[in-house]
């Protein structure tokens, strides 16, 4: 199943995570994670229906990670947090780990608000400007045309997912630019020295941040997450043409970080075991493979294969991020030499080699 956010839920059990004993905050309560470290719910209007954010200490308030989705519901929290809680101890500075609505939704607005500088890479700067424009007629047949060649049937359909302004209700504008973050870049926050680690695939120009001391923690954003998959998709709005590569090459890199590390999902509950799911989330990326090497024998097209690796038709935006999933694992299989691609009639269709 993919819930609209674009993420997949992997079945099978996590028994080699380890969930400390911390209580989960209600929507729009501040728990603590750790000295000067706090998690606060933030509700989503759809089947995954919450966010993780964490609040960092520092002199004069707090270092936001993530913002929540431009709705009413988070609106009226960070009213009722901006009088009590961040009261005393305003916000300082916002910081984005990617562009998906759930993280940048009300970055614009709290800026405003709190008068505070909002960090992020530059490509999730970039990513949010352009989704927040309405294609024009030229973007949208383009977009199209991507689809049709890959064989899509619905096409009518897949048009009116492309129109869909989804992005545009769920993201209150764009913010100005503070710094612009780069892979293996340093800041002090508080008491902790954060490196800011690039990890595309899931979203272009993600970044996750990790401590080393006190303790290890990594805020992941959506890169690993404990009981979903992350979406990973090839599609017209995806400027890195194997995403795929580019995820498994970021999962091997945190794989390597401290075993201790507690991972500080923007879904589902702080975690130990990065390495171990990292493994798991690879392991369901070559199910997807060993289907697809399964079913092309003979050449299909991208759309041809869903079949083989979803149970149920993909409707509407499911369609959308369904086609990306394939395509991302039939091009890795392609550039690691493993399948051909051929264009007839202009229609892309994949085979395996031998
Ligand atoms: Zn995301």
């Amino acid at each position: 199943m993919i819930s609209p956010d674009g993420e997949a839920l992997l079945p099978g059990g996590n028994d080699a995570l380890h969930y400390p004993d911390l209580p989960v905050p209600q929507p729009g309560q501040m728990l603590p994670v750790q000295e000067g470290l706090w998690w606060l719910r933030m509700p989503l209007p759809i089947s995954l229906d919450h966010i993780n954010l964490w609040l960092l200490e520092e002199p004069g308030g707090y270092a936001l990670v993530d913002t929540g989705m431009a709705t009413e519901a988070a609106r009226a929290i960070w009213d009722q947090l901006s009088n009590t809680v961040l009261a005393q101890r305003p916000l300082t500075r916002i910081l984005l780990t990617h562009l998906h609505p759930d993280h940048v939704g009300l970055a614009a607005w709290l800026q405003q608000r709190f008068a505070v500088p909002v960090w992020s890479s530059t490509a999730t700067l970039d990513l949010l400007r352009t989704l927040l424009v309405e294609p024009s007629a030229q973007i949208l047949a383009e977009r199209m045309a991507f689809f049709a060649g890959h064989g899509v049937e619905p096409i009518e359909e897949m048009a009116t997912s492309l129109r869909s302004k989804g992005y545009r209700d769920s993201v209150d504008g764009v913010p100005a630019a503070g710094r612009l973050m780069l892979d293996n870049d340093l800041t002090q926050i508080g008491a902790r020295e954060w490196r800011w680690l690039e990890t595309g695939g899931h979203a272009h120009g993600h970044l996750c941040l990790y401590a080393a001391q006190p303790q290890p923690v990594l805020i992941a954003g959506d890169q690993v997450l404990p009981t979903i998959s992350p979406n990973i998709g090839l599609t017209p709005l995806t400027p890195d043409p194997n995403p795929l590569a580019t995820y498994l090459k970021s999962l091997e890199r945190l794989s390597g970080l401290d075993a201790t590390t507690l991972v500080l999902p923007s879904h589902g509950r702080p975690f130990v075991g990065l390495a171990a799911r990292a493994t798991e989330i690879r392991q369901h990326h070559e199910l997807h493979w060993a289907k697809l090497i399964a079913a092309c024998s003979t050449p299909l097209t991208a759309f041809q294969c869903l079949p083989f690796l979803y149970r149920r038709q993909q409707r509407g935006f499911h369609l959308f991020l369904a086609m990306g999933e394939a395509l991302a694992h039939l091009e890795y299989l392609t550039t690691a030499g493993q399948f051909a691609r051929r264009v007839e009639n202009r229609v892309t269709r994949y085979q395996r080699l031998n």
